[in-house]
């Protein structure tokens, strides 16, 4: 008889048990539908925002990005081939072999990305060129064309992650003018990334370009790791950035015979 209460308290506590779990996973998924709901409620709030034309200030004050999850270790940027390319024809656009060095000139665009929030990761899937300039701490000045460059980053489902410039042979070294620009952006998005890009570096042995991070309190800048989707090593960049170097000098890749 005791055994038989005993199994049924045994059963009762096991399925009070299960009930509790079940509840306590619906509302984990409901928290995190709540999660993805608001940061939906971001992104139409910056849109209205820049549609209403409001001064970049305030729109820094009240953007925010995705939410992030701190303290993870690995490398939780992912940067594809098509950025790079474009961050590198563009940089050699302004400073190529066809220029005399002394004309050659910074560029500086946006970056676009992904997060996932889940796992931590930025992917960064495409640059927009935005500007060159003779300053070292060239600026995207014009804001209706940030504007545009926002508009079609969002309609590719991406968002704002960063900014990069170049540095025509001389190194990927972020100097204390490039901080200012880099708070405007960590201010928008707290985990937004500046790249710097010298494309005289990207020689078979190094990728040619750095991401980095400031810290904000202290004015210092760090690197930050990254990895490239698909296996691109620094041997194979050289090649890929000769082969659309024709249409940045305003040239087609390739010609039928005649056409030469
Ligand atoms: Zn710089």
């Amino acid at each position: 008889m005791e055994d038989k209460n005993l199994n049924k308290r045994k059963i009762k506590e096991n399925i009070k048990e299960k009930i509790k779990q079940k509840l306590k996973k619906e509302l984990l998924e409901e928290i995190y539908n709540e999660l993805l709901l608001e940061e939906n409620d971001i992104t139409n709030e910056i849109s209205s925002m820049l549609d209403d034309e409001i001064e970049i200030s305030k729109i820094e004050e009240e953007i925010k990005g995705p939410p992030v999850k701190k303290a993870k270790k690995k490398k939780n940027i992912i940067i594809t081939v098509e950025p790079i390319l474009k961050i590198a024809s563009h940089a050699l656009k302004y400073a190529s072999n066809n220029i005399p060095t002394s004309k050659w000139v910074e560029v500086i665009g946006l970056l676009a990305g992904d997060y996932n929030s889940k796992e931590n990761i930025l992917y960064i899937k495409d640059a927009y060129p935005m500007g060159h300039g003779t300053a070292l701490n060239a600026e995207i000045k014009d804001y209706n064309n940030f504007e545009r460059a926002f508009q079609e980053i969002r309609k590719k489902k991406l968002f704002i992650c960063g900014w990069y410039h170049s540095h025509p042979s001389y190194g990927t070294f972020m100097s204390m003018e490039d901080l200012e620009t880099q708070s405007r952006y960590q201010k928008l998005w707290s985990e937004a990334v500046a790249l710097v890009i010298d494309p005289y570096q990207i020689d078979g042995t190094s990728y040619g370009f750095e991401i980095f991070r400031a810290n904000l309190k202290s004015k210092k800048w760090f690197k930050v790791p990254f990895s490239i989707q698909g296996d691109i090593t620094p041997e194979l960049l050289p090649e890929l950035v000769n082969f659309i170097n024709p249409i940045v000098e305003g040239k087609a890749i390739y010609l039928e015979y005649d056409e030469e």
